[in-house]
């Protein structure tokens, strides 16, 4: 018996999110001999980390790539608008394929969203959406978005408060023709775009027909939060034609779609690891516990799995 088990049976850990905290928490929970359960409300893991597909097309219309630094992925080497070249790493064939990399050691249950959570009896049962109760769990770890998380854990609120995450309006579009310009990503010193991004310059995607990924500022994102998506579709691709300096010359649209993430980036971290209640017996992790990004989420997860892992068993 290891000091993660109990004459009970391995300590149970309910971990709610598979995105990239959930998912590296998680599977070093599992690796370290607890009884891991993971749950998304989505029907893959990954969370931000996303890929729309349309037939052979991919869209990573979360995060377009990882840190050059990052252990994830595979390296690539993006072009600027300045034409400087910036290493960077992508997942293969896209970027949901890096949460599926991480979800290789533990048990994902998808399509199960959470909406409710009691203890009884010093243990954990979550209620999901179809009024399934699942559990006992001895700990349950959140991994959502900071305002997602006081949903669940209203008890938990007042201690992340600080917590700012920005909303981000993405347009996904395909056209017929490559666009005429060498680089293969963008920042825009705009009001309404932030930057966009060549998918199909990725490594290991079709090159045809042409795909990019075109993310709007936070500010904008908020000022247009509740437009109907269609028309932000629409105001996002002319903006795009205007500023790539084409005007009424951009090829026609194959295809589009606008995706509206409410949690996108975060503005204000809480600044520490993660969160432990040791009384309640629950964690809280996720990029906005550190920081912004892809590494913030994972490291996060990691130290929160140390955390669990160096108290053991049930205590
Ligand atoms: C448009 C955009 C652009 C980005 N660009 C970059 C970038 O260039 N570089 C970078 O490093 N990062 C970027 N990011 C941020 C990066 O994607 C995130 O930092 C990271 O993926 C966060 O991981 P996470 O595990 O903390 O949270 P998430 O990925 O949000 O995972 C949380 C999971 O919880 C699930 N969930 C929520 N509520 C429930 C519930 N009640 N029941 C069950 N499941 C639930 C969700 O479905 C989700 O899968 C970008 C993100 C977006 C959206």
């Amino acid at each position: 018996m290891n000091k993660n088990q109990s004459v009970d049976g391995p300590t149970r850990v309910a971990v709610i999110g598979a995105g990239v905290a959930g998912l590296t928490c998680g599977g070093a929970l599992a690796r370290a001999g607890f009884d891991v359960e993971l749950f998304d409300k989505d029907e893959r893991p990954g969370g931000r980390l996303a890929t729309h597909r349309v037939d052979s097309l991919r869209f990573d219309y979360g995060a377009p790539f990882l840190a050059a630094d990052s252990t994830l992925g595979q390296s690539w080497h993006l072009v600027d608008k300045s034409g400087s070249v910036k290493p960077v790493r992508v997942g293969m064939p896209d970027m949901n394929s890096v949460a599926r990399e991480l979800a290789r050691d533990v048990a994902v249950r998808c399509g199960c969203q959470v909406t409710g959570m009691t203890r009884l009896q010093g243990r954990w049962h979550l209620g999901e959406m179809s009024g399934q109760i699942i559990g006992p769990f001895d700990w349950v770890a959140l991994t959502m978005p900071a305002p997602q998380v006081k949903l669940l854990a209203p008890m938990l609120s007042a201690r992340i408060a600080s917590v700012r995450m920005n909303p981000c309006w993405t347009l996904m579009a395909a056209f017929g023709e490559k666009l005429p310009v060498e680089f293969d990503t963008i920042s825009f010193n705009d009001p309404i775009l932030a930057r966009a991004v060549r998918e199909t310059a990725k490594p290991g995607r079709v090159t045809r027909p042409e795909a990019w990924t075109i993310y709007a500022t936070p500010d904008f994102s908020r000022a247009q939060f509740e437009q109907p998506a269609g028309r932000m579709a629409a105001a996002l691709l002319q903006r795009f034609g205007e500023a790539m300096g084409f005007g009424l010359a951009l090829p026609r649209a194959r295809y589009m779609t606008a995706h509206r993430w409410r949690f996108a980036r975060v503005a204000t971290p809480l600044g520490e690891d993660y969160v432990l209640d040791p009384q309640q017996h629950l964690a809280l992790a996720g990029d906005w516990c550190v920081g912004d990004g892809v590494d913030a989420a994972r490291r996060s997860g990691a130290m929160l799995a140390v955390a669990l892992a160096r108290r053991g068993g049930r205590n």
